[in-house]
């Protein structure tokens, strides 16, 4: 699962992506080829990772991560080729979710590339080139759509309905939003490819003396524009992020408190991005590790056992869960097992975020 880092130049994409390299678990570059993006992997904070570890002694902890691609180079007209632009929308059209960093700090040695600081017009300037790039996608679909829709059977006959739908919320200016179809259509909209259609969140970068005080106006047009699109505001302070990043982290906490932040900007990112590409955890732990596992919502037992190892899916017999809390509330998996907190579940199982897991299976 990969997040795309966009937004016009000079916005702070570049420092918010030092601060994830910096804390990443691990980074990986393409120096060979300035124009493959960078990505960064960093690590899921989890807190329940150090409880568990406690309670099992594990040599180990091993969280689970994300991953986050700078796009970087995206300007006005890159949907007509300029600069390097169908390159860099091609690379939106490779992640799972967008992160949109927006500048909404004033500082007049950081040159903007429309001479003034306006988020909303920023904004704006980024959806239109996804825009125009979806309508050109949409306009060369409807074309063979219009055609094989004269066929008439009931599945061309929703494609035409459907794209028709996204052109005119395209030529409205619109983000097509989920909200607007039926789950049918939606998955139906997915195999589209469109950039439009990716979930995103706003990251409002603010400046260090705005960092904890009440939201400035530039943030509260933000966020009033993104309620409206059923979208999250993050507001952070890139430059601030990229100090605290390179912490040890028991500074780091208390840099925070100094700061009355009760986590930094980056690991609110990471938390609500997790929450938009619609993943949770589940846990194992043993006394040679504790770690996390990253799962799509919804899935079941066997399918978060193939995380693991495929053999785990294939020969799965059931699974022991014990949900976080009452494990660390019993202290023990034998105290867990004599409360009855711990059950055994079958195939159909649908995996919880926070399910502490030991699967059966044949080999
Ligand atoms: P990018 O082009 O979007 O990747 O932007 P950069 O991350 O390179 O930032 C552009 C300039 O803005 C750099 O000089 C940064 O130091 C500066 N900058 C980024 N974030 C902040 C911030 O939060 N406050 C201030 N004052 N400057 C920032």
């Amino acid at each position: 699962m990969e997040i795309g880092i966009v937004g016009l130049p000079n916005v702070g994409k570049s420092t918010l992506f030092n601060a994830i390299t910096q804390a990443g678990a691990e980074s990986a570059n393409y120096p060979f080829c300035t124009i493959e993006p960078n990505v960064g992997v960093v690590a899921v904070p989890d807190e329940r990772l150090e409880k568990l570890a406690a309670l099992y002694q594990s040599e180990k902890i091993v969280p689970t991560t994300i991953q986050f691609v700078d796009i970087a180079g995206l300007v006005k007209g890159a949907s007509k080729g300029e600069g390097l632009g169908n390159k860099f929308l091609s690379h939106i059209r490779e992640v799972d979710a967008i992160a949109h960093v927006v500048r909404c700090f004033e500082d007049d040695n950081v040159v903007h590339v429309d001479g003034s600081v306006g988020p909303l017009r920023d904004m704006e300037t980024i959806h239109l080139e996804l825009i125009f790039a979806d309508l050109d996608v949409v306009e060369k679909r409807l074309l063979k759509s219009r055609k094989l829709a004269k066929s008439g059977s009931k599945e061309q006959q929703m494609e035409l309905d459907v794209l028709q739908r996204i052109k005119t919320l395209l030529e409205e200016g619109k983000l097509v939003n989920q909200r607007h179809f039926t789950p049918e259509e939606w998955n139906l909209i997915q195999s589209f490819q469109l950039l439009t259609t990716k979930p995103v969140l706003y990251v409002a970068n603010v400046s260090e003396d705005d960092l904890g005080a009440p939201d400035n106006p530039l943030v509260e047009e933000l966020k009033a524009y993104a309620s409206e699109e059923g979208a999250q505001v993050i507001v952070i302070c890139a430059k601030i992020e990229e100090e605290i990043a390179q912490l040890p982290p028991e500074e780091k906490a208390e840099f925070l408190e100094e700061m009355g932040l009760e986590e930094s900007g980056l690991d609110k990112i990471i938390h609500a991005g997790y929450k938009l590409l619609g993943l949770i955890t589940y846990l194992t732990a043993g006394p040679k590790e504790t770690r996390a596992w990253t799962i799509t919502e919804g899935t079941k037992a066997p399918g978060a056992a193939g995380k693991i190892h495929t053999d785990f899916e294939r020969g799965f017999i059931r699974a022991e869960v014990t949900p976080y809390e009452k494990l660390l509330e019993a202290g023990s998996d034998v105290k867990s097992k004599e409360m009855g907190w711990t059950r055994s579940e079958g195939k159909e199982y649908v995996v919880k975020d926070g399910d502490v897991i030991l699967f059966r299976f044949n080999v």
